[in-house]
């Protein structure tokens, strides 16, 4: 993914520069990433319900998998 930027180092999806080589992400609510489970993720965009936030304190990254689990194939996105 291009010019997608990101400070969170111990993503899977990060690279230098503070670069995301994720091949899609998706941004959710904080509420949304907490009560749906890790495989609801950017492929699956199509079916997701829009919702409104706050502020930006209250939108994360819903593909955000921490580096070196066995969690990086659940969501169906890609490192490029
Ligand atoms: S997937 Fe999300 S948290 Fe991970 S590097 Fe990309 S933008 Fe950052």
């Amino acid at each position: 993914m291009s010019n997608i930027y990101c400070i969170i180092d111990n993503c899977h999806y990060w690279g230098e520069g503070n670069k995301c080589h994720a091949s899609e992400i998706i941004i959710v609510s904080d509420s949304y990433a907490s009560e749906t489970p890790d495989n609801i993720d950017a492929p699956l965009h199509q079916s997701i319900q829009p919702v409104n936030a706050a502020d930006c304190m209250d939108t994360c990254c819903k593909t955000f998998v921490p580096r070196g689990t066995n969690k990086i194939n659940v969501d169906g996105v890609t490192r490029n």
